[in-house]
């Protein structure tokens, strides 16, 4: 039993009825959203005549459940775009080891001729990397690519365009994913490609898209977010004072000039080294 103030009335008098029962002592002039929400819990025959306690408690359901949708969506969304949660498939964003083994990746080229110049560093420096390629830049680079597989450096997938991968379909997240490893297989790659998400985002329809593919997702759990920082330092002791056996370190090759990614990845390498840690390719460490 509800007890409601009639609006309708100059008058105090309260009005008491069952909101159960259909001919309640006033009604309200309604609007069409009005109508809309209380069809949704509603018959029409309720909804043809509006009743207070209908269009109250109808308002009040809607409101709830757009609340626990919303919430739902955003606590789902956010999972879903973190580093520490996929709901299907594999995905890496370090190794288990108690070995002192990291690796370096590099993301967003083959970006000529900062990659090339990276792929000189780390050949006097003895280390091997991982670099997640753009399939649009390896049909305009692919010298660079040649330069890397020669070099025995790991080639991954970092899809075709580098487009964040959410709200996309099926077909067009595949099309990403296929695109790139033809490119890569065409230079001669054997081993299995592994697979970076663009921005690190994935959601629910790339994972499930890499599951079915069998395709492993790689991380990282260090990010010295080398595309905002231009002090090598800077860049290089993030890693350093953070680092743990079986680290994947993100850095970028791609994306503009990357003088100081270099010369971070020239500190971190001797500096690490000294302390005695090992490079290996994502692979490599896999194994
Ligand atoms: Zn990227």
């Amino acid at each position: 039993m509800l007890k409601l103030r009639n609006p309708v009335s100059s008058t105090l008098n309260t009005t008491t009825f069952n909101i159960n029962q259909k001919k309640p002592g006033f009604s309200l002039r309604h609007s069409k959203l009005v109508r809309e929400s209380c069809l949704i819990f509603h018959s029409i025959d309720d909804c043809n005549s509006f009743h207070a306690p209908y269009v109250i408690l109808s308002l009040m359901y809607l409101l709830i459940t757009i609340t626990v949708i919303t919430i739902t969506y955003l606590l789902l969304d956010k999972l879903a775009q973190t580093s520490k949660f996929q709901l299907f498939g594999q995905y890496f964003t370090k190794v288990n080891t108690q070995e002192l083994v990291v690796a370096l990746t590099y993301d967003d080229g083959p970006n000529p001729p900062h990659t090339d110049q990276l792929i000189d560093l780390l050949n006097q420096l003895g280390v091997k990397a991982t670099f997640f390629t753009i399939g649009q830049n390896i049909e305009v680079h692919t010298q660079t690519v040649q330069n890397l597989i020669a070099n025995k450096h790991e080639i991954g997938n970092h899809s075709y365009s580098h487009q964040k991968l959410i709200w996309k379909t099926p077909a067009f997240i595949r099309s990403e994913i296929n695109k790139t490893d033809e490119l890569i297989r065409k230079l001669g790659v054997k081993q299995e490609i592994l697979f970076r998400a663009p921005y690190g985002y994935k959601r629910f329809t790339l994972p499930y898209i890499l599951n079915k593919m069998q395709k492993k997702n790689i991380l990282w759990n260090l990010d010295p977010k080398d595309y905002h920082e231009s002090n090598p330092e800077v860049i290089a002791n993030y890693v350093i004072n953070n680092v743990t056996p079986g680290a994947i370190i993100l850095l970028h090759d791609g994306g503009g000039e990357r003088g100081a990614t270099i010369a971070a990845t020239e500190i971190i390498v001797r500096t690490l080294q000294a302390q005695g840690y090992k490079f290996q390719t994502v692979s490599q460490m896999l194994k």
